[in-house]
Protein backbone atom coordinates (compact mmCIF):
# COMPACT_ATOMS: atom_id res chain seq x y z
CA UNK A 1 0.00 0.00 0.00
CA UNK A 2 1.65 3.71 -0.69
CA UNK A 3 2.24 5.56 2.35
CA UNK A 4 -0.67 8.58 1.33
CA UNK A 5 -2.87 5.51 1.44
CA UNK A 6 -2.11 3.91 4.83
CA UNK A 7 -4.46 4.56 7.03
CA UNK A 8 -1.48 5.76 9.61
CA UNK A 9 -0.97 8.02 7.36
CA UNK A 10 -3.74 10.03 7.06
CA UNK A 11 -4.32 13.05 8.78
CA UNK A 12 -0.33 13.93 8.83
CA UNK A 13 0.50 16.57 6.91
CA UNK A 14 4.28 15.20 6.40
CA UNK A 15 6.63 12.74 6.65
CA UNK A 16 10.31 13.31 5.91
CA UNK A 17 12.74 10.33 5.87
CA UNK A 18 15.99 11.12 6.77
CA UNK A 19 19.64 9.54 6.09
CA UNK A 20 23.83 9.95 6.38
CA UNK A 21 25.73 7.91 5.00
CA UNK A 22 29.18 8.98 7.09
CA UNK A 23 27.41 8.33 10.74
CA UNK A 24 24.55 5.34 9.18
CA UNK A 25 21.99 7.87 10.75
CA UNK A 26 18.49 6.64 9.08
CA UNK A 27 14.45 7.77 10.55
CA UNK A 28 11.69 9.63 9.83
CA UNK A 29 10.59 12.58 11.13
CA UNK A 30 6.39 12.51 11.28
CA UNK A 31 4.33 15.45 11.58
CA UNK A 32 1.32 14.93 12.42
CA UNK A 33 0.02 19.00 13.10
CA UNK A 34 1.05 21.91 12.83
CA UNK A 35 -1.97 23.59 13.00
CA UNK A 36 -2.01 24.70 16.75
CA UNK A 37 2.13 26.13 16.88
CA UNK A 38 5.33 23.94 15.62
CA UNK A 39 4.95 20.10 15.91
CA UNK A 40 7.02 19.06 19.58
CA UNK A 41 7.41 15.32 20.12
CA UNK A 42 10.67 13.34 21.28
CA UNK A 43 12.75 11.62 19.35
CA UNK A 44 13.30 7.59 19.60
CA UNK A 45 16.05 5.18 19.13
CA UNK A 46 14.99 1.72 18.23
CA UNK A 47 16.06 -1.37 16.56
CA UNK A 48 12.88 -1.21 14.33
CA UNK A 49 12.55 -4.70 12.78
CA UNK A 50 12.44 -2.70 9.31
CA UNK A 51 11.52 0.50 7.73
CA UNK A 52 7.74 0.13 7.87
CA UNK A 53 7.84 -0.19 11.13
CA UNK A 54 9.30 2.87 12.53
CA UNK A 55 6.96 4.92 9.95
CA UNK A 56 4.13 3.36 12.12
CA UNK A 57 5.89 4.04 15.11
CA UNK A 58 6.68 7.89 14.19
CA UNK A 59 3.27 8.13 12.94
CA UNK A 60 1.23 7.01 15.63
CA UNK A 61 3.00 8.93 18.28
CA UNK A 62 2.97 12.12 16.34
CA UNK A 63 -0.51 12.13 16.33
CA UNK A 64 -0.51 11.06 19.75
CA UNK A 65 1.49 14.24 20.52
CA UNK A 66 -0.43 16.37 18.93
CA UNK A 67 -3.74 15.26 20.99
CA UNK A 68 -1.70 15.38 23.87
CA UNK A 69 -0.19 18.94 23.60
CA UNK A 70 -3.77 20.33 23.09
CA UNK A 71 -5.38 18.87 25.61
CA UNK A 72 -2.52 20.51 28.00
CA UNK A 73 -3.40 23.76 25.88
CA UNK A 74 -0.11 24.41 24.84
CA UNK A 75 1.11 25.98 21.64
CA UNK A 76 2.85 23.03 19.48
CA UNK A 77 1.53 20.73 17.34
CA UNK A 78 2.11 16.96 17.02
CA UNK A 79 5.54 15.36 16.00
CA UNK A 80 7.91 12.73 16.27
CA UNK A 81 11.39 11.34 15.34
CA UNK A 82 12.29 7.97 15.35
CA UNK A 83 15.99 6.45 14.62
CA UNK A 84 16.53 3.35 13.32
CA UNK A 85 19.47 1.67 15.97
CA UNK A 86 19.90 -0.19 18.72
CA UNK A 87 20.63 2.85 21.42
CA UNK A 88 22.86 0.72 23.44
CA UNK A 89 25.61 -0.03 20.32
CA UNK A 90 24.80 2.60 17.77
CA UNK A 91 25.07 5.91 19.05
CA UNK A 92 27.99 8.56 18.67
CA UNK A 93 28.11 12.20 18.73
CA UNK A 94 28.21 12.67 14.84
CA UNK A 95 25.13 10.65 14.97
CA UNK A 96 23.37 13.25 16.91
CA UNK A 97 24.75 16.03 14.89
CA UNK A 98 23.70 14.53 11.78
CA UNK A 99 20.29 13.92 12.94
CA UNK A 100 20.30 17.67 14.17
CA UNK A 101 20.85 18.69 10.43
CA UNK A 102 17.51 16.88 9.71
CA UNK A 103 15.76 18.38 11.94
CA UNK A 104 16.79 22.19 11.15
CA UNK A 105 16.06 20.94 7.54
CA UNK A 106 12.14 21.34 8.61
CA UNK A 107 13.38 25.05 9.95
CA UNK A 108 11.59 25.36 13.19
CA UNK A 109 8.04 23.06 12.24
CA UNK A 110 9.41 20.41 14.52
CA UNK A 111 10.66 20.78 17.45
CA UNK A 112 12.51 17.32 18.96
CA UNK A 113 12.99 16.31 22.63
CA UNK A 114 13.94 12.94 25.03
CA UNK A 115 12.28 9.69 24.08
CA UNK A 116 13.28 6.07 24.51
CA UNK A 117 16.72 5.90 23.75
CA UNK A 118 17.68 9.36 23.64
CA UNK A 119 18.91 11.30 26.69
CA UNK A 120 19.66 15.04 26.79
CA UNK A 121 23.72 14.29 26.21
CA UNK A 122 22.71 12.94 22.91
CA UNK A 123 20.45 16.16 22.40
CA UNK A 124 23.31 18.22 23.34
CA UNK A 125 24.81 17.20 20.19
CA UNK A 126 21.90 17.12 17.55
CA UNK A 127 22.00 20.99 19.50
CA UNK A 128 24.94 21.64 17.78
CA UNK A 129 23.56 21.68 14.46
CA UNK A 130 20.18 23.13 15.36
CA UNK A 131 18.46 25.34 17.84
CA UNK A 132 15.34 23.46 17.74
CA UNK A 133 16.24 21.03 20.12
CA UNK A 134 14.27 20.98 23.73
CA UNK A 135 15.25 18.99 26.89
CA UNK A 136 18.23 20.16 27.39
CA UNK A 137 20.22 20.88 30.26
CA UNK A 138 22.78 23.27 32.14
CA UNK A 139 21.20 26.72 30.65
CA UNK A 140 18.98 29.15 31.68
CA UNK A 141 15.65 28.10 29.72
CA UNK A 142 16.49 24.33 30.11
CA UNK A 143 13.68 22.29 31.47
CA UNK A 144 16.16 19.20 32.34
CA UNK A 145 14.68 15.66 32.87
CA UNK A 146 10.80 16.08 32.52
CA UNK A 147 10.12 13.22 34.65
CA UNK A 148 9.29 15.19 38.00
CA UNK A 149 7.08 17.36 36.53
CA UNK A 150 5.63 13.89 34.94
CA UNK A 151 5.37 12.24 37.93
CA UNK A 152 3.52 15.64 39.86
CA UNK A 153 0.66 15.86 37.14
CA UNK A 154 0.59 11.71 37.70
CA UNK A 155 0.42 12.30 41.60
CA UNK A 156 -2.26 15.00 41.32
CA UNK A 157 -4.17 13.18 38.82
CA UNK A 158 -4.40 10.05 40.86
CA UNK A 159 -5.11 12.16 44.03
CA UNK A 160 -8.15 13.43 41.94
CA UNK A 161 -9.70 9.99 40.84
CA UNK A 162 -9.07 8.47 44.29
CA UNK A 163 -11.41 11.64 45.61
CA UNK A 164 -14.26 11.28 43.37
CA UNK A 165 -14.40 7.34 43.34
CA UNK A 166 -13.58 6.64 46.56
CA UNK A 167 -14.17 10.01 48.72
CA UNK A 168 -11.16 10.31 50.14
CA UNK A 169 -7.50 11.50 50.29
CA UNK A 170 -3.90 9.38 49.33
CA UNK A 171 -3.77 8.53 52.93
CA UNK A 172 -4.18 4.87 53.42
CA UNK A 173 -4.79 4.32 50.08
CA UNK A 174 -2.90 1.46 48.06
CA UNK A 175 -1.40 1.96 44.83
CA UNK A 176 -0.21 -1.13 42.57
CA UNK A 177 2.91 0.80 40.45
CA UNK A 178 4.22 -1.29 37.52
CA UNK A 179 7.48 0.16 36.67
CA UNK A 180 9.56 2.46 38.94
CA UNK A 181 11.73 3.86 36.60
CA UNK A 182 12.03 7.74 36.52
CA UNK A 183 8.55 8.51 36.34
CA UNK A 184 7.23 5.52 38.52
CA UNK A 185 10.63 6.05 41.00
CA UNK A 186 9.36 9.99 41.55
CA UNK A 187 5.72 8.68 41.30
CA UNK A 188 6.52 6.48 44.34
CA UNK A 189 8.19 8.94 46.43
CA UNK A 190 5.28 11.21 45.97
CA UNK A 191 2.25 8.83 46.69
CA UNK A 192 4.75 7.64 50.06
CA UNK A 193 5.08 11.06 51.52
CA UNK A 194 1.13 11.67 50.68
CA UNK A 195 0.60 8.27 53.00
CA UNK A 196 0.08 5.73 50.16
CA UNK A 197 0.66 2.12 50.58
CA UNK A 198 2.35 1.10 47.48
CA UNK A 199 3.14 -2.20 45.81
CA UNK A 200 5.59 -1.86 43.08
CA UNK A 201 7.25 -4.03 40.31
CA UNK A 202 9.94 -3.50 37.61
CA UNK A 203 11.78 -6.19 35.50
CA UNK A 204 14.71 -3.88 37.26
CA UNK A 205 15.70 -5.71 40.11
CA UNK A 206 17.75 -2.89 41.15
CA UNK A 207 15.45 -0.49 40.99
CA UNK A 208 12.65 -1.54 42.52
CA UNK A 209 14.73 -2.50 45.52
CA UNK A 210 15.74 1.12 45.54
CA UNK A 211 11.95 2.56 45.75
CA UNK A 212 11.18 -0.58 48.21
CA UNK A 213 13.51 1.10 50.89
CA UNK A 214 12.98 4.32 50.27
CA UNK A 215 9.05 3.96 50.77
CA UNK A 216 7.92 0.74 52.36
CA UNK A 217 6.70 -0.61 49.25
CA UNK A 218 5.76 -4.12 49.26
CA UNK A 219 7.87 -5.67 46.01
CA UNK A 220 6.11 -8.35 43.82
CA UNK A 221 6.47 -10.07 40.68
CA UNK A 222 5.79 -8.41 37.20
CA UNK A 223 3.54 -11.40 36.63
CA UNK A 224 1.84 -10.79 40.21
CA UNK A 225 1.07 -7.21 40.44
CA UNK A 226 -2.00 -7.19 37.89
CA UNK A 227 -3.61 -9.57 40.94
CA UNK A 228 -2.63 -7.58 43.96
CA UNK A 229 -5.73 -5.88 45.89
CA UNK A 230 -5.12 -2.40 45.24
CA UNK A 231 -7.39 0.75 45.20
CA UNK A 232 -5.45 2.18 42.13
CA UNK A 233 -3.55 0.29 39.19
CA UNK A 234 -0.77 2.74 38.12
CA UNK A 235 1.19 1.52 34.53
CA UNK A 236 3.89 3.54 34.65
CA UNK A 237 6.11 1.02 32.51
CA UNK A 238 5.97 0.19 28.84
CA UNK A 239 2.41 0.44 26.87
CA UNK A 240 -0.34 -2.09 26.46
CA UNK A 241 -0.35 -2.56 30.63
CA UNK A 242 -3.87 -2.69 30.01
CA UNK A 243 -5.45 -5.39 27.47
CA UNK A 244 -8.08 -8.44 27.66
CA UNK A 245 -5.68 -10.77 29.50
CA UNK A 246 -5.16 -8.11 32.44
CA UNK A 247 -7.91 -6.34 32.56
CA UNK A 248 -9.92 -9.25 34.18
CA UNK A 249 -7.33 -9.71 36.59
CA UNK A 250 -7.30 -6.05 38.35
CA UNK A 251 -9.12 -4.83 41.64
CA UNK A 252 -8.21 -1.68 41.68
CA UNK A 253 -11.12 0.73 40.94
CA UNK A 254 -8.87 3.61 39.27
CA UNK A 255 -6.10 2.96 36.59
CA UNK A 256 -4.33 6.02 36.50
CA UNK A 257 -0.50 6.20 35.71
CA UNK A 258 2.61 7.79 33.71
CA UNK A 259 3.04 5.49 31.07
CA UNK A 260 1.71 6.30 27.02
CA UNK A 261 -0.14 3.92 25.11
CA UNK A 262 -1.54 2.20 28.39
CA UNK A 263 -4.53 0.41 26.54
CA UNK A 264 -3.73 -2.13 24.13
CA UNK A 265 -6.56 -1.42 21.95
CA UNK A 266 -8.87 1.44 21.72
CA UNK A 267 -11.96 -1.11 22.81
CA UNK A 268 -10.08 -1.47 26.37
CA UNK A 269 -11.56 1.71 27.26
CA UNK A 270 -15.18 0.53 26.49
CA UNK A 271 -14.44 -2.27 29.00
CA UNK A 272 -12.88 -0.20 31.22
CA UNK A 273 -16.28 1.48 31.65
CA UNK A 274 -18.24 -1.78 31.78
CA UNK A 275 -16.25 -3.06 34.77
CA UNK A 276 -16.53 -0.10 36.72
CA UNK A 277 -13.17 1.25 36.69
CA UNK A 278 -12.69 5.06 36.25
CA UNK A 279 -9.98 5.54 33.96
CA UNK A 280 -7.93 9.11 33.49
CA UNK A 281 -6.82 8.83 29.99
CA UNK A 282 -2.86 8.60 29.93
CA UNK A 283 -1.89 11.52 27.55
CA UNK A 284 -4.26 14.07 29.73
CA UNK A 285 -2.67 12.69 32.90
CA UNK A 286 1.01 12.47 32.12
CA UNK A 287 1.20 15.69 30.44
CA UNK A 288 3.16 17.14 32.58
CA UNK A 289 6.57 16.43 31.21
CA UNK A 290 5.43 18.17 27.79
CA UNK A 291 4.34 21.15 29.95
CA UNK A 292 7.98 21.25 30.96
CA UNK A 293 9.37 21.02 27.32
CA UNK A 294 6.90 23.81 26.38
CA UNK A 295 8.23 26.09 28.99
CA UNK A 296 11.42 25.61 27.84
CA UNK A 297 10.69 26.16 24.05
CA UNK A 298 8.83 29.35 25.04
CA UNK A 299 11.95 30.44 26.60
CA UNK A 300 14.48 29.93 23.63
CA UNK A 301 11.69 31.63 21.51
CA UNK A 302 12.54 35.08 23.08
CA UNK A 303 15.74 34.42 25.30
CA UNK A 304 13.78 33.95 28.36
CA UNK A 305 14.09 32.06 31.33
CA UNK A 306 12.77 28.35 32.12
CA UNK A 307 8.95 29.26 34.28
CA UNK A 308 8.21 27.36 37.37
CA UNK A 309 4.87 29.87 37.58
CA UNK A 310 3.92 29.09 33.85
CA UNK A 311 4.51 25.45 34.22
CA UNK A 312 2.16 25.21 37.81
CA UNK A 313 -0.28 27.50 35.90
CA UNK A 314 -0.30 24.89 32.98
CA UNK A 315 -0.25 21.49 35.29
CA UNK A 316 -3.56 22.88 37.57
CA UNK A 317 -5.34 23.66 34.06
CA UNK A 318 -4.80 20.05 32.93
CA UNK A 319 -5.92 18.62 36.21
CA UNK A 320 -9.05 20.66 35.87
CA UNK A 321 -9.30 19.16 32.55
CA UNK A 322 -9.05 15.57 33.43
CA UNK A 323 -11.48 16.35 36.27
CA UNK A 324 -14.01 17.79 33.44
CA UNK A 325 -12.99 14.63 31.30
CA UNK A 326 -14.07 12.09 34.49
CA UNK A 327 -17.17 14.12 34.98
CA UNK A 328 -18.20 13.75 31.38
CA UNK A 329 -17.37 9.92 31.22
CA UNK A 330 -19.62 9.32 34.22
CA UNK A 331 -22.85 11.86 32.79
CA UNK A 332 -22.25 10.74 29.15
CA UNK A 333 -21.61 6.92 30.21
CA UNK A 334 -18.93 6.82 27.51
CA UNK A 335 -15.19 5.63 27.73
CA UNK A 336 -13.09 9.02 29.18
CA UNK A 337 -10.44 8.34 26.29
CA UNK A 338 -13.11 8.99 23.64
CA UNK A 339 -13.83 12.15 25.60
CA UNK A 340 -10.25 13.32 25.40
CA UNK A 341 -9.80 12.65 21.82
CA UNK A 342 -13.01 14.89 21.39
CA UNK A 343 -11.54 17.76 23.50
CA UNK A 344 -8.21 17.85 21.76
CA UNK A 345 -9.13 17.44 18.17
CA UNK A 346 -12.05 20.03 18.74
CA UNK A 347 -9.13 22.65 19.63
CA UNK A 348 -7.22 21.69 16.74
CA UNK A 349 -10.17 22.28 14.76
CA UNK A 350 -10.83 25.52 16.35
CA UNK A 351 -7.09 26.63 15.82
CA UNK A 352 -7.47 25.38 12.20
CA UNK A 353 -10.76 27.40 11.31
CA UNK A 354 -9.01 30.53 13.68
CA UNK A 355 -5.86 30.26 11.33
CA UNK A 356 -8.41 30.45 8.38
CA UNK A 357 -10.22 33.67 9.34
CA UNK A 358 -7.08 35.00 9.70
P1 LIG B 1 11.96 4.46 32.19
O1 LIG B 1 12.56 3.64 31.12
O2 LIG B 1 12.85 5.27 33.07
O3 LIG B 1 11.08 3.53 33.17
C1 LIG B 1 10.34 2.45 32.73
C2 LIG B 1 10.49 1.37 33.79
O4 LIG B 1 9.61 0.29 33.48
C3 LIG B 1 11.91 0.79 33.85
O5 LIG B 1 12.39 0.82 35.18
C4 LIG B 1 11.73 -0.64 33.33
O6 LIG B 1 12.64 -1.56 33.92
C5 LIG B 1 10.30 -0.91 33.74
N1 LIG B 1 9.65 -2.01 33.04
C6 LIG B 1 9.79 -2.41 31.75
N2 LIG B 1 9.01 -3.47 31.50
C7 LIG B 1 8.34 -3.73 32.65
C8 LIG B 1 7.39 -4.71 33.01
N3 LIG B 1 6.93 -5.62 32.15
N4 LIG B 1 6.90 -4.69 34.28
C9 LIG B 1 7.35 -3.78 35.18
N5 LIG B 1 8.27 -2.85 34.88
C10 LIG B 1 8.76 -2.82 33.64
O7 LIG B 1 10.87 5.39 31.48
P2 LIG B 1 10.10 6.63 32.10
O8 LIG B 1 10.70 7.88 31.55
O9 LIG B 1 9.92 6.49 33.56
O10 LIG B 1 8.69 6.45 31.36
C11 LIG B 1 7.76 5.50 31.81
C12 LIG B 1 6.51 5.58 30.96
O11 LIG B 1 5.97 6.90 31.04
C13 LIG B 1 6.75 5.33 29.46
O12 LIG B 1 5.60 4.72 28.94
C14 LIG B 1 6.90 6.74 28.91
O13 LIG B 1 6.58 6.78 27.52
C15 LIG B 1 5.87 7.47 29.75
N6 LIG B 1 6.09 8.92 29.86
C16 LIG B 1 7.24 9.39 30.40
C17 LIG B 1 7.39 10.78 30.54
C18 LIG B 1 8.62 11.35 31.17
O14 LIG B 1 8.60 12.54 31.55
N7 LIG B 1 9.69 10.58 31.36
C19 LIG B 1 6.38 11.65 30.11
C20 LIG B 1 5.21 11.12 29.58
C21 LIG B 1 5.07 9.75 29.45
Amino acid sequence: MSIFDSPAFQGHEGLHAFADDATGLKGFIAIHSTTRGPAAGGCRMWAYADEQAAIDDALRLARAMSFKNAVADLDLGGGKSVIIGDARAAKTPALFEAFGRAVDTLGGRYWAAEDVGVSPADLAHARRSTRFIAGLEGHKAAAGDPSPVTAEGVKRGIELCVRRVLGKDLAGVTVALQGVGHVGAYLADKLAAAGARLIIADVDEAAVNAVAVRTGARMVSTEAIFDVEADVFAPCALGGAINRHTLPRLKARIVAGGANNQLAEPAIGAALLERGVAYAPDFVINGGGIISIASEIRALGDDGAYDPAWVEMKLSRLIQTLDDILERGIRELRPTQDIAIEIAQARIDAARIDAARA
